[in-house]
């Protein structure tokens, strides 16, 4: 059967412990690990998701949060479709950790790549540091999709993925 094939490359970026390998391995597996161990460099995962007569094809690279591999992280940066920033919300530290690397992907990314902010770990609300309207309204002042994720209850996370082809395609709908 006639299909239309898209390509999405995604990069992965936040500080450390943030849920970056959560989220994707909940993407990618509909699967979460309580305890899982800490990325080392980059990797990616594929995914395909099918919408109508479109398959999406996502390749996804996951980094280490880790100051030394920013060089290493925006040699990846460079050629992404779109790149998903995340932090926790029980963390202000991890909040202003996503401005930090903002500001340095701003510098680097096509004027047509996809921001997506992700407020990961919905699930622990009680314990959130950053109001849901200061995260929006700075995703909004630096042109970014915002959505709240749980890679451990599977809370937004697909929802990130379909509004980044939606945003590239806007003929999948
Ligand atoms: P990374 O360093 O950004 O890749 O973060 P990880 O994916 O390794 O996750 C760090 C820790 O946070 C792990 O113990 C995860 O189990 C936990 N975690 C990740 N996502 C969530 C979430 O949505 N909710 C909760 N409660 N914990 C999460
Ligand atoms: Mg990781």
């Amino acid at each position: 059967m006639w299909h239309n094939n898209v390509n999405v490359k995604v990069v992965l970026l936040g500080d450390s412990g943030v849920g970056k390998s959560s989220v994707l391995l909940r993407f990618v597996d509909n699967y979460f690990k309580q305890d899982s161990s800490p990325t080392i460099g980059i990797s990616s995962l594929k995914k395909t998701l099918h919408v109508n007569d479109t398959h999406i094809h996502f390749d996804i690279w996951d980094t280490a949060g880790q100051e030394r591999y920013r060089s290493l992280t925006s040699m990846y940066c460079r050629d992404a479709n779109a790149v998903i920033l995340v932090y926790d919300i029980t963390s202000r530290n991890s909040f202003n950790g996503l401005k930090a690397w903002y500001c340095g992907l701003k510098e680097i990314i096509k004027n047509s790549t996809i921001i997506a902010i992700a407020g990961n770990k919905e699930d622990l609300v009680e314990r959130e540091e950053i109001p849901i309207d200061e995260a929006k309204e700075y995703a909004n002042f630096i042109g970014a999709i915002y959505a709240k994720t749980s890679a451990k209850s599977n809370v937004g996370v697909e929802k990130i993925f379909m509004d980044i082809a939606k945003g590239l395609c806007p003929d999948i709908n």
